[in-house]
């Protein structure tokens, strides 16, 4: 099977990972199970030993065919973005010839050529794209795809020198979750790298130092009426409080290694609110910063509204890995050297965001992380171009050959 026939396979099957599941359900949408469950069966007919464990990880060894090599870990994850439907997915492989790319037949939405620059990359090339009615899964199911398409080739040619390879997929990457059960110690890889980036050539390894901030707020709910000097509107508190925050520390106003606060759900009325945020930055002392000054704003505002009303709390989501990764040279090197290999200019680029790589680096997994090559991630303009998915599967079996001394 292709790289590209697998692909179209995987995102047709449902795999929205679920926020608003309980701690205790994991993975937090079982339909994510249909793929792990898939894919276990496939690595098997590849004739690797696959294992899918208690929490749905799939995990699989392909053994070294030359000796000395370390034992690289491919991990993608098999979730999509909540953020957009990922049910009834119907991709589309067309030929972009420039302009917009036009995604369903009353011409709603498109790829606009004015806000996507990159497109101007790929004219003459197939470009794989939605109906305009759901995402696409390019993140993650590139990756599963390219890493299932790297083993099919390092099974099928033996010439290919590779070491140990140990391969994982999984579940609730997308709600933060994805490492949650992950275990570091029985995967056993010396180092990794996840397949969960974007255009061909991205190699990221800086990532956001990422918490969470949660606020309580407790309001007097009077008949408005009557309610001078006695209502408490938690909205109203609420309101206080986010204007409180630097407008220009918001993800619409940042780029780079600019930090930011951004509120991320709110649900209540006058009598109680409660609001999430994300607090990030890429400078450990910079996210220190902005979560004291988020505890400190809360403790302000209560005051000023008589206290007792606003309970705040932080929590560390996870850090960044770039501190982990430095001590390991050869793996930003080896990326890019595959990379130059297959014609691919490679581009190291801070990650905005996380990835399930930080995590498992402090957790004594090494790991950055690699373009899929895909595009306009958790939304209806998501594509990929064919080429791409084509050239990861080269720069991956190019990247295990020279841990093997190839
Ligand atoms: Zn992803």
């Amino acid at each position: 099977m292709t790289v590209i026939d697998r692909f179209l396979n995987y995102v047709r099957i449902p795999t929205p990972s679920d926020p608003h599941a309980g701690e205790e359900t994991y993975p937090s949408n079982p339909e994510e199970l249909v793929l792990l469950s898939t894919l276990k069966a496939e690595l098997e007919a590849l004739g690797l030993t696959a294992e899918m464990d208690e929490y749905g990880y799939v995990t699989a060894t392909l053994p070294a065919n030359v000796e000395g090599a370390p034992t690289l870990g491919l991990i993608a994850h098999v979730d999509t973005s909540p953020a957009v439907s990922g049910r009834g997915v119907q991709p589309r492989i067309i030929r972009y010839t420039g302009g917009d790319v036009l995604l369903d037949e009353r011409g709603q939405y498109r790829i606009a050529e004015a806000e996507n620059p990159e497109l101007a990359r790929y004219v003459g090339e197939e470009l794989i794209v939605t109906d305009g009615s759901t995402l696409l899964g390019a993140d993650d199911k590139a990756g599963v795809a390219e890493i299932m398409a790297t083993l099919d080739r390092l099974v099928s040619d033996p010439a290919l020198p590779h070491g140990k390879i140990r391969v994982a997929f999984t579940p609730d990457e997308e709600i933060g979750r994805g490492t949650d059960f992950f275990n570091v110690k029985a995967f056993g890889a010396d180092f990794g790298y996840t397949v969960d980036g974007g255009e061909l050539g991205e190699i990221e390894y800086e990532n956001f130092n990422a918490a969470a901030g949660e606020l309580v707020i407790e309001g007097v709910s009077v008949h408005p009426g009557s309610a001078k000097g006695k209502m408490k509107n938690a909205v109203d508190i609420f309101a206080d409080f986010h204007a409180g925050l630097p407008r220009a520390e918001r993800p619409d106003a940042t780029e780079g290694y600019e930090g930011f606060y951004m509120v991320d759900e709110v649900s209540g009325g006058v009598e109680a609110l409660r609001a999430s945020y994300i607090i990030r930055d890429h400078d450990r002392e910079k996210v220190e910063k902005k979560k004291e000054f988020f505890l400190a704003l809360a403790k302000q505002i209560d005051e000023a509204w008589g206290g007792g009303c606003i309970t705040a709390t932080v929590k560390d989501s996870y850090y960044n890995m770039a501190e982990i990764v430095a001590r390991h040279p050869h793996l930003i090197e080896n990326a890019k050297a595959a990379m130059q290999a297959c014609g691919v200019t490679p581009k190291v680029i801070p990650i905005r965001g996380g990835t399930d790589g930080a995590r498992l680096s402090y957790e004594g997994l090494p790991c950055p992380n690699l373009s899929t090559g895909g595009l306009n991630f958790h939304g209806r303009q998501e594509y990929i171009p064919v080429k791409s998915l084509k050239t990861m599967v080269d720069v991956l079996v190019k990247l295990v050959g020279l841990y093997a001394g190839a």
